[in-house]
């Protein structure tokens, strides 16, 4: 019986020794002692699944004391903690998986389904790890964020910290919309790019950074303006939109376009140690821009950062809020700043909002 799994057994097993025996003739018992939100992200072929904290109390009911049992969790501490109290109370030929459930992923071992299956490959499943146990994103989640398409008009200030969360999150596609090139005063703030690349398109630079984060998704860098003649087309490609764009111009193309089309806009400013943040979203009887801004500003009437100036940590709070906005759209989840403007103000660490209603005499909202 069990011949050829050594006595007594290590404390602890590499995952290659365990693949080893599990293609072999004498199986030991495995068993899964994670939480069950961990299982999503699948389970070693055969596993038993007992919770760590069930254990002490099903132990007996599941295994013999003299049988060779391979214990593991998410990364080989709580199987090693297991392994211990089972040693102690008579269990003797238990052992501990190595580096846990992410180094037998990481080996590219065969892994089952967990309790939600899904799709997703083995370097996804280690990837977005962290989702997976969300119980509001898990493997549905994540694979609707794999299929999500985001738009970032402009790469600058709030494109840059929005781009890195985005591809990093697994947003399937990522446009960058932007025709200018790197200068060495965006880098105060633009966490895209490097010194070494200034001069460079920033859409073209900001790809190759996020491609590199992130080569399971698609990036794409448009090197060219938002105007009247392409807006309908990169809009209607996307699911939702960020408008970090930097002139009121491109905003109120993209919203009118956005409304046009039925796409979430996930609005962004900012202003010297000041930001906002909102999501338009008319489609979802929410108010659009023009309901904000029923007056299109004079180009030139609002201070850009050229001249006003701008702290640069806020684009990044500003940015990371419109990404976290732009991932609950894609995932339909939470509540969105639809109708809600939130104001952020760093000098006194405050964040208050004001309700942006849908303007009776919108020209779009109406
Ligand atoms: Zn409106």
């Amino acid at each position: 019986m069990h011949l050829n799994l050594p006595d007594p057994m290590p404390i602890e097993v590499d995952h290659d020794q365990v693949a080893g025996w599990l293609a072999g003739e004498a199986v030991p018992r495995v068993v899964d002692v994670r939480e069950t939100s961990e299982l999503v992200t699948g389970i070693l072929p055969g596993a038993h699944h007992v919770p760590l904290v069930q254990l002490p109390q099903k132990a007996s009911q599941l295994f013999e004391k003299d049988a060779p049992v391979v214990i593991y969790c998410q990364k080989g501490i709580r199987s090693a903690e297991a392994v211990d109290w089972l040693r102690e109370h008579g269990w003797g030929r238990c052992t501990s998986l190595r580096g846990g459930f992410e180094a037998w992923l990481q080996a590219e071992l065969p892994v089952e389904p967990g309790t939600e299956g899904g799709n997703l490959n083995a370097s996804d499943r280690i990837r977005y790890a962290r989702h997976l146990t969300i119980p509001q994103v898990g493997v549905e989640g994540q694979e609707r964020l794999l299929a999500g398409s985001v738009l970032l008009v402009g790469g600058g200030g709030l494109g840059c910290p929005a781009g890195l969360y985005l591809a990093a999150a697994g947003v399937g596609k990522i446009t960058i919309a932007d025709d200018d090139v790197v200068e060495a005063s965006n880098l105060q703030r633009q966490v895209l790019y490097r010194t070494s690349e200034i001069g460079e398109s920033k859409a073209v630079a900001a790809a190759r950074t996020l491609k590199a984060l992130n080569p399971g998704i698609e990036i794409e860098a448009l090197p060219e303006r938002v105007v009247e003649s392409n807006v309908d087309d990169f809009v209607s490609a996307h699911d939702v939109i960020l408008d970090g764009a930097d002139n009121f111009n491109t905003r109120f193309l993209i919203n009118d376009a956005c409304v046009k089309q039925g796409v979430p806009t996930v609005h962004g400013s900012v202003y010297r140690f000041e930001g906002q943040v909102t999501v338009f979203d008319p489609a979802h009887s929410g108010p659009c821009l023009r309901c904000l801004h029923p007056v299109t500003p004079a180009e030139g009437s609002c201070a850009s950062c050229a001249e006003a100036g701008v702290l640069g940590v806020i684009p990044g709070i500003v940015g990371t809020i419109q990404a976290a906005e732009t991932i609950k759209l894609l995932l339909g989840i939470g509540t969105v700043l639809r109708g809600r403007l939130l104001l952020i103000d760093a000098m006194d660490a405050s964040f208050r909002e004001i309700e942006i209603p849908v303007r009776a005499d919108c020209p779009h909202c109406k």
